[in-house]
């Protein structure tokens, strides 16, 4: 926690604001909106719901083609199956270990030929790394098919100078507990159509009608954010920049220290990308002579966790049936790669053990 989150939380009980409507909710989107180019903001429960809504907000129904990012977090591909959709996984591109253009255009053409045109694209930015906009939003347009941006570990990351989460038709953003700011659990809708997001609220408030009595003419969820919670999230606004600049110097530690070894390399922006590097995650050389579960081992039997990146989920027992479309390269992230402890909590010495502890083991 930054500092101020406890007053927040004092005032929506002083106030007796406890529930998924009050105050805090309208403030928490308002102040979300400035630091998304005056995009329209609902604040949900969860990041997973929000991408849920979103496919939902885009008409996406069952047995529709959703092409999505194969390297990511389950909770990405998740929602598709919610609305009874099925997921085509698309594989990385080698610079930004997101979405490849190359085979998202190849996956588009042939699901036209199938007459299957895409409904949407579920585009994640992971670890923070922008996608490459470009080249992606320009096949988007051409094909005009909407883009999802799953930015749940990207607040405060920009393309271009430009956030992420504003370059397609929705934006997602995360507050659960491991991200670079939480409300304990929630999320946002982000959208620049002020319609949509109003839908968007009425579909997370159980799509009550407007009328004295309880009548629905929609399927509803309970997707809204509690008050309590965005004002927990008022507080952590407040030292978002704060901890992006922490995160960063995270990095640049891990990849100065480390840079003695010529076996680890490190995921870097390009001149138009900037990462909230909400995990360092490093990438150990293909002829290493220490391969990642070693290192890993290595690193517990020191009381110090570090974590396999995400494994692709064209890899995934559940998703073992759906369409994928594959060049090996987040297969070969996950094999090789491994995310470092990157809390903002994390003291200067703690980071010089780990240092020194991956040290230990390449100059044994
Ligand atoms: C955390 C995360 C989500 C889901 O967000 P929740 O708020 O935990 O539901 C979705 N996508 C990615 C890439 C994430 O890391």
């Amino acid at each position: 926690m930054g500092g101020n989150e406890l007053k927040h939380v004092q005032n929506a009980f002083e106030a007796n604001w406890i529930a998924p409507v009050g105050p805090h909710i309208s403030n928490f989107e308002k102040k979300l909106s400035t630091l998304s180019n005056g995009f329209e903001v609902a604040a949900l429960s969860s990041g997973t719901a929000s991408l849920h809504l979103a496919l939902i907000l885009l008409g996406v129904k069952k047995r529709d083609r959703v092409l999505c990012s194969s390297f990511t977090f389950s909770a990405s591909a998740n929602p598709i199956a919610y609305v009874g959709a099925n997921p085509v996984f698309i594989d990385s591109d080698i610079d930004s270990w997101n979405m490849c253009p190359i085979l998202l255009e190849k996956a588009i053409e042939d699901c036209i030929l199938d007459n299957e045109k895409p409904k949407a694209i579920m585009l994640v930015h992971l670890f923070g790394m922008p996608a490459k906009m470009d080249e992606i939003m320009k096949i988007a347009n051409k094909y005009d098919i909407p883009v999802i941006e799953d930015a749940a570990e990207a607040l405060g990351s920009t393309f271009k100078n430009k956030p992420l989460g504003t370059f397609g038709s929705f934006g997602v953003y995360s507050f659960n507990g491991n991200k670079i700011i939480t409300t304990s659990c929630g999320g946002a809708l982000i959208c620049k159509d002020k319609y949509l997001v109003e839908k968007a609220k009425f579909l997370a408030s159980q799509a009550r009608d407007n009328k004295p009595h309880y009548e629905h003419s929609e399927i509803g969820y309970n997707y809204r954010m509690s008050n309590v919670c965005a004002a927990i999230g008022l507080g952590q606004l407040e030292v978002l920049e704060e901890r992006i600049l922490q995160k960063r110097a995270i990095k640049l530690f891990y990849k100065d220290q480390l840079s003695s070894i010529k076996e680890i390399s490190f995921l870097n922006e390009n001149e138009d990308s900037y990462s909230n590097f909400w995990l360092t995650t490093i990438l150990l050389s293909e002829n290493s002579t220490i391969d990642r579960e070693q290192l890993r081992l290595h690193l517990e039997k020191n009381n110090i966790e570090s974590r396999p990146l995400w494994k692709p989920m064209h890899l995934q027992p559940v998703f073992k049936e759906c369409k994928s479309y594959v060049n090996g390269v987040s297969e070969d992230l996950f094999n090789r790669g491994l995310c470092l402890p990157s809390g903002t909590n994390i003291s200067v010495a703690d980071l010089k053990r780990v240092v020194s502890k991956i040290k230990e083991l390449y100059e044994a």
